[in-house]
């Protein structure tokens, strides 16, 4: 087969291109909530492409590692620090008072 069945989408919203064949490196970005006793802490994983990983609930997707890099660093924000997210159009950058 040259062209797989179920093509993956990268998760990076600035990327969005299709899994079309292997030849780039994908990667699986993942939040892993804490599950106690055996997951004491949260983490961002990221980790060689597989499908039977790909297709977790939570399994974010991407096409190389500019994109997953981009896509664990908005999970972080969002699972660990979600008081840093921009407040949605405020139409400000980068402005922090301290
Ligand atoms: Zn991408």
């Amino acid at each position: 087969m040259s062209k797989l069945a179920n093509p993956w989408k990268c998760d990076n919203p600035a990327c969005g291109i299709l899994r079309a064949n292997d030849t780039n490196h994908w990667l699986i970005v993942a939040y892993l909530p804490a599950a106690p006793p055996t997951d004491i802490y949260a983490r961002v994983s990221i980790q060689p492409w597989n499908d039977f990983c790909a297709e977790m609930f939570n399994a974010k997707h991407a096409c190389g590692i500019d994109c997953g890099l981009k896509i664990a660093a908005q999970l972080i924000v969002e699972n660990f620090y979600p008081h840093d997210l921009p407040a949605p159009s405020t139409g400000k950058e980068g402005s922090r008072g301290d």
